[in-house]
């Protein structure tokens, strides 16, 4: 019997989510399928109760449902709470799991293009604090051993996002990189900054220590103004597509059996849809 997944949202024209999918069920001629549905907010219980019925092995949620599901699924994963998004379900003997991956999108992202990038016990940077903050925040408490600086254009928004989720990170604003910067190895973007050509004004690259990684989890451009800074003051950078390949790595495996790789093939093919 052919095997369904799907990712769900509303609008969904834009996901690229079938190429990947699609992509890894040709490389593992798997009888399967991967289609992107557009499900309306009202519609959301009516399509679980087709997810239970056993018409799909499970499926990825994105924009506006990532919080929505949380009420319709019958088991949650802790981190998922956490991070307070659900973006892959599992659909097994009637009953719907939801849980993230977007935190072990990231790290299988740095594992691949940074080998040994947590190592050492490195103070990092987390710039904005917003949902994709929060993954970010739940991989570095696991894999990060030094202190966590979270800097957003809000400062409140940073206090509430390092009082939501326990670790050892702090909230500061855009002001304090200067003062932060030296003892930093890692530099993650997380924030909207960067998409469109956006760039930062206030972060000065020659004060990181040479041997600092700069990665920005956004990727349309692939190569961001702070990531072509970075690279332009000699440091090593890793850009986010590969975390977003990474990310549905867990969900294949999980409906279709099969472990899939997130090869240079797969990355090609995604790159030429982003039009730069
Ligand atoms: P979000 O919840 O809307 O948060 C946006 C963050 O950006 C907030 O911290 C916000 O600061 C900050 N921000 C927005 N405009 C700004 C500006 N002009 N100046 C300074 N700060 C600004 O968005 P999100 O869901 O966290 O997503 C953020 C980015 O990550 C998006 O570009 C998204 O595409 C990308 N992303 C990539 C992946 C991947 O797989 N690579 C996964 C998830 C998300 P305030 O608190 O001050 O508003």
């Amino acid at each position: 019997m052919t095997t369904k997944a799907f990712v769900i949202g509303h609008p969904i024209a834009h996901s690229r989510s079938p190429l990947i999918h699609g992509t890894w069920l040709a490389e593992h001629k798997i009888d399967g399928t991967y289609e992107a549905i557009d499900v309306a907010p009202a519609d959301l219980p009516a399509f679980f109760e087709r997810l239970r019925s056993g018409e799909f092995a499970g499926g990825n949620v994105t924009i506006p449902h990532k919080e929505a599901v949380f009420a319709l699924c019958d088991e949650v994963d802790p981190l998922a709470r956490t991070i307070g998004a659900v973006n892959t379900l599992v659909a097994r003997d009637g009953k719907v799991f939801g849980t993230n991956t977007d935190y072990l999108g990231f790290f299988g992202n740095l594992d691949a293009e940074a080998p040994g990038w947590s190592d050492g016990p490195n103070d990092a940077i987390v710039i904005g604090a917003g949902g994709a903050a929060r993954a970010i925040l739940v991989a570095l408490r696991r894999r990060n051993g030094g202190k966590v600086h979270v800097l957003n254009r809000t400062l409140a928004n940073a206090q509430a996002l390092v009082e939501v989720i326990d670790g050892p990170f702090e909230a500061h604003g855009f002001e304090d990189f200067a003062a932060l910067a030296g003892h930093t190895g890692l530099v993650v973007n997380t924030s909207s900054i960067g998409m469109h050509g956006t760039r930062f004004d206030w972060l000065d690259m020659s004060l990181l220590p040479k041997n600092s990684l700069v990665t920005d989890i956004v990727y349309t451009p692939l190569v961001t103004p702070l990531l072509e800074d970075a690279a332009a003051h000699g440091l090593q950078t890793v850009d986010g597509l590969g975390m977003l390949l990474h990310q549905a790595a867990p969900g294949f495996s999980a409906w279709f059996g099969v472990e899939p790789k997130v090869t240079p093939e797969l990355r090609a093919r995604v790159e030429a849809t982003l039009g730069h």
